[in-house]
């Protein structure tokens, strides 16, 4: 098979898997939203996907938003960061992207919202929980997560949209369910408190070994990679650390 015809054949096969989860779940279809995540992957082979109907792509890193825009510029399609944003790098996300899903202090959120208000615009972001608590990853944790939410809703120039997290890493599929459960939990809770301006739509989780899992739960926006463009050459551990990176290359 062409390098075109495995990427189609792997979304049609990503796109039946989360209709049958769907079923199983008792949700419909449309209420989940596929987003690429496209770390390491050449815009000629992103393109592949956009062109077979997909409209969501995340990157987790700005150079790289910065080096896929350009060719990608001719395609309609959302673009969110879902990588760990350094402060120095706000200003150049801001050109690319549509929302921020991995808000995970309120010192970040406080840059960016300065910086929009240079801009005179306004940004959707998700929050994002660190639901299975270990220490290589980012987010806030689950009990200071809906304080957080609270500070961020009073920023003017951020909406909050959503939740996100990353299962347990390394478990298989049902293990990091828990995790799932849990973010779901806090948006529940989070909405009950009907805090002004915070409008949770979204629970951003799921990943290639664990989507399944995170439709049961509730997810919205499952981020998948390696399904649709094959296995990686690094774990996304090393994108999500940036001390693993430099202690393991
Ligand atoms: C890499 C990555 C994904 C997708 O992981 P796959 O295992 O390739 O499906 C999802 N979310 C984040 C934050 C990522 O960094």
């Amino acid at each position: 098979m062409s390098d075109r015809q495995t990427i189609r054949a792997n979304l049609d096969s990503i796109r039946e898997r989360i209709a049958q989860a769907c079923r199983q779940a008792g949700r419909d279809p449309q209420d989940v939203s596929l987003l690429l995540a496209t770390k390491t992957v050449p815009p000629e082979r992103i393109a592949i996907a956009l062109e077979s109907g997909c409209s969501l792509i995340g990157e987790n890193k700005v150079q790289e938003f910065r080096a896929k825009t350009e060719p990608l510029r001719g395609f309609e399609c959302r673009r969110h960061f879902i990588g760990h944003l350094q402060t120095n790098k706000i200003n150049e996300v801001l050109n690319h992207v549509d929302c921020i899903q991995s808000i995970d202090s309120l010192h970040l959120a406080e840059k960016i919202d300065r910086r929009l208000a240079v801009l005179g615009r306004e940004l959707d972001v998700f929050v994002q929980v660190n639901t299975s608590n270990e220490d290589s990853k980012f987010g806030i944790s689950p009990d200071k997560a809906a304080a957080l939410v609270t500070q961020i809703a009073a920023l003017e120039n951020l909406r909050v949209r959503g939740l996100m997290t990353i299962g347990k890493l390394f478990a298989a599929g049902p293990q990091a369910r828990p995790c799932f459960a849990l973010l779901r939990t806090i948006r529940d809770d989070l909405r009950s408190r009907n805090i002004a301006g915070v409008d949770l739509q979204h629970l951003s989780m799921g990943m290639t070994p664990d989507f399944e899992a995170a439709i049961m739960e509730g997810a919205t926006i499952v981020r998948i990679g390696a399904a649709i463009f094959g296995a990686r050459p690094t774990p996304p551990g090393i994108f999500w650390n940036e001390q693993d990176r430099q202690a393991t290359t």
